[in-house]
This record gives C-alpha cells, structure tokens and sequence, in this order.
C-alpha cells in the first residue's frame, strides 16, 4: 500500500479514474456537530490519496469537482453516513453511489456481519484491524492513523466486485441500485430532523 497525503485539497491533475473508492473521518458519528477531519480516496489500484481537512470554511476545489461529477462512480462502505458530512460541510449532493454496507445486506443475508472488517475477511481473505476507529481525527495524524484511515479505502473495488457477482447470481441488483439511489434523500432526512426515523414505517 502506498499512501499520499495533503493539506486541504487533492492536487489538480490527479486522475483518479471512472471508479473511485472513498470514505472519511470526523470527530464523532454525527453528521452536523461533528467536523470533517480527513478524506481518504483510491482508484483501486494500492494507492490511498488522504486529504486532511484543515480548514472546514475553506472549499477543497478539487476534490469537490470529483464528488459532483456524476460519470465517477463512488464505492462507499456505510454512504450514508459519509455523503451525509460531505454534504452538510460542502453543500454538494453526491450521486453516482454504490455503498458496500447496503450490497451486503441485501445479498449475504445468511449473516449480520456487515462491517469493512467482516467483508474484508470473508470476500477477500484479508484480516485489517479496526483500533484507529475511535481515535482523535482532528489533529496531527499518527502514522497508525493514516495507515488506519488509507486501509478503509483500499479494498472496496475488490468488494464490490465479489458483491456484484452475488447480486447478479441471486437478482438482486436492481434492488440495490434502488436503495444506492435513495441514499441521497436518506441523507436530507438525516440533516433535516429525521435522522432515527423509519418514514416507511406504520
Ligand atoms: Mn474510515
């Protein structure tokens, strides 16, 4: 794994391809109080490009250019929570989505072990650790941290690969297009007051 690391914006001539896997880190699991500290994008070839976000005031050009263009296609693992922080901190709706979290549920439902982690494991053969998870992004990132935050980037091409073949042998793809679709609407609930709603419910 090789990692490249900058200050507040990816470089202006980096061609990250159709196919980009992404994911962030925040202070805390919640979308509006607590602030964007660091992105972390792969093209899915062994490369982890990490932005940290110094500055929340200061529009990363760049990197927004690529979440709103709507021919890139964005493997997250848990969008929601991810599309939601990005667009309560930049003002940008994402589309284009797929979300490995989401595929695993509707295609491995002989299991509730839905995590990175779990996939990792299961689909690819390759154990990770998970310890930096809960640590303080907001500051100067340890090398654990970087190597933490660059690792949860690096295998959801190879994930969704094996999570499409599945979708496809059980017909479940269009379900799943379905509900990549609706993650942008699940993230106006969740910033616009409904966020432990199920809106379907009776
Ligand atoms: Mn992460």
């Amino acid at each position: 794994m090789k990692i490249k690391l900058y200050q507040d914006d990816l470089p202006s001539n980096l061609n990250l391809g159709l196919t980009i896997a992404i994911d962030t880190e925040t202070m805390g699991l919640n979308p509006i109080r607590d602030k964007l500290c660091l992105v972390q994008i792969s093209k899915g070839n062994n490369i982890s490009h990490l932005v940290k976000i110094n500055d929340i005031k200061k529009k990363p050009k760049n990197l927004i250019k690529i979440l709103k263009n709507n021919k890139i296609k964005k493997i997250f693992h848990f969008a929601r929570f991810d599309v939601a922080v990005l667009k309560h901190s930049y003002g940008i709706n994402i589309k284009n989505i797929y979300c490995t979290k989401i595929a695993s549920k509707i295609i491995r439902t002989y299991t509730d072990k839905h995590g990175y982690k779990d996939l990792c494991s299961e689909l690819l053969n390759i154990s990770i650790s998970k310890t930096e998870q809960t640590s303080d992004w907001g500051g100067e990132l340890s090398k654990a941290q970087m190597k933490y935050a660059a690792t949860d980037v690096l295998y959801l091409h190879k994930i969704k690969k094996k999570l499409d073949i599945m979708l496809s042998r059980e017909k479940r793809i269009d379900l799943a297009e379905a509900c990549f679709k609706f993650i942008e609407y699940r993230t106006d609930l969740d910033l616009g007051g409904w966020p432990d709603l199920d809106i379907f419910r009776h």
